[in-house]
């Protein structure tokens, strides 16, 4: 494998306020990277960073083994796609495409034909098909994203930064371009580090993930090991699939509200002890109802349930008024009739929970 993106203690502050606190990774050659934080967690100023727009305070940047945190931006050879790209609405969308192969700073083509060549062939990969000679106000907001995307990669970019380039599309389109994106990807053999606020979209998409925590990277992993294994108690919430405990270790269980639970054998260190299960491994079943061998568990009561399709999510709140999610796939259980504010118990394999602390 050659050498990538490596980021080593990458450090931006704005103020007092430290918007990177040193991000060190190494991303490899021909990848799809998802980057995934909440709002404010520093996703966007990381994408600047690299992209030469915002310089670091401290730590350097290097690709293909080259230091470019000093190179001004237009040589990096680094492609940018914004959330709300602003295309020339003058131009149309063969000419939004062209334009960065006119004007690049590396060999610009002046060459009609092999611009020309180029232009078409892009639109080809990313389905503008026939579209060429619209204006960009005569296509749709889903075929606009893609202008975006071809004008960015047209320039034959050696990485992609795409800072979520779905966020403005309809749930629908969102969904297709997933794949699509990814086909794209896989064609030109280059990293795309795409950034993005949803827990699904970023399992869904990354090779492998980074997620951001507070401007640290809390974990870079495959997305199933990000999914099952969280480093932290922060990564559990932003995956949004786990119920997540406060409370304290004593003895053999840890105390929450609500609820005292069977220790696993595996704990982590953590500066704040928390305790995470995921909604999907927790078993609803009456109140009166013994816990099995190895199970742990809570009694709540339901509240409401809230069905989508291929699984029903149901909500449940324990004494003192917090929350318990469970999910339940419609393939795997048949959904169940429960009745509001009576008492089930929510059991689980004790060894199935994460402990931090
Ligand atoms: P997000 O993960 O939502 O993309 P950002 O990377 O935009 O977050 O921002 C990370 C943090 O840096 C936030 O606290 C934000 O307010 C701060 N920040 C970003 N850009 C600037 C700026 N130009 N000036 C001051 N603060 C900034
Ligand atoms: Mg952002």
């Amino acid at each position: 494998m050659s050498e990538g993106l490596r980021l080593d203690g990458l450090t931006k502050r704005y103020g007092g306020n430290a918007a990177l606190q040193g991000v060190t990774l190494a991303v490899p050659d021909d990848t799809y990277i998802s980057v995934l934080g909440p709002s404010g967690s520093g996703k966007t100023v990381l994408l600047r960073v690299i992209a030469g727009f915002e310089q670091p305070d401290a730590g350097e940047v290097r690709f293909a083994g080259e230091r470019i945190d000093q190179m001004p931006a237009h040589r990096r050879g680094i492609g940018f796609v914004f959330q709300n790209f602003a295309l020339f609405p003058h131009l149309s969308v063969r000419d939004n495409i062209a334009f960065g192969l006119r004007h690049r700073d590396v060999s610009p083509l002046s060459d009609s034909g092999a611009l020309r060549a180029k232009v078409d062939a892009m639109i080809d990969l990313v389905g503008l098909g026939g579209l060429a000679d619209r204006g960009v106000h005569q296509i749709s907001g889903g075929q606009r994203q893609r202008v975006a995307l071809a004008r960015t990669l047209v320039t034959e970019p050696r990485l992609v930064l795409l800072d979520e380039p779905l966020g403005a599309l309809d749930a629908n389109l969102r969904s297709r371009m997933r794949a699509e994106l990814r086909q794209i990807r896989e064609r030109l053999g280059v990293t795309f580090l795409h950034v993005t606020g949803s827990e699904s979209e970023a399992l869904a998409m990354g090779d492998r993930v980074i997620v951001l925590d507070r401007g640290r990277v809390g974990q870079f992993d495959e997305p199933d090991a990000v999914y099952t294994q969280p480093a932290s108690a922060n990564v559990a919430r932003f995956l949004n699939c786990y119920n997540i405990f406060a409370g304290h270790l004593d003895g053999g269980r840890f105390m929450a509200a609500g609820g005292a639970f069977v220790l696993p054998n595996a704990r982590r260190a953590a500066p704040e002890p928390a305790y995470c299960i995921r909604q999907d491994l927790i078993d609803i079943r009456p109140s009166d109802a013994a816990m099995r061998a190895g199970e742990t568990g809570l009694v709540a009561r339901f509240v409401t349930s809230e069905y989508s399709g291929s699984s029903v999510q149901y909500f449940f709140e324990v004494e003192g008024g917090r929350a318990v999610e469970v999910e339940a796939h419609l393939s795997h259980r048949r959904p169940e009739d429960l009745e509001p504010k009576r008492p089930y118990t929510l059991a689980w394999h004790a060894d199935q929970a994460l402990v931090f602390g």
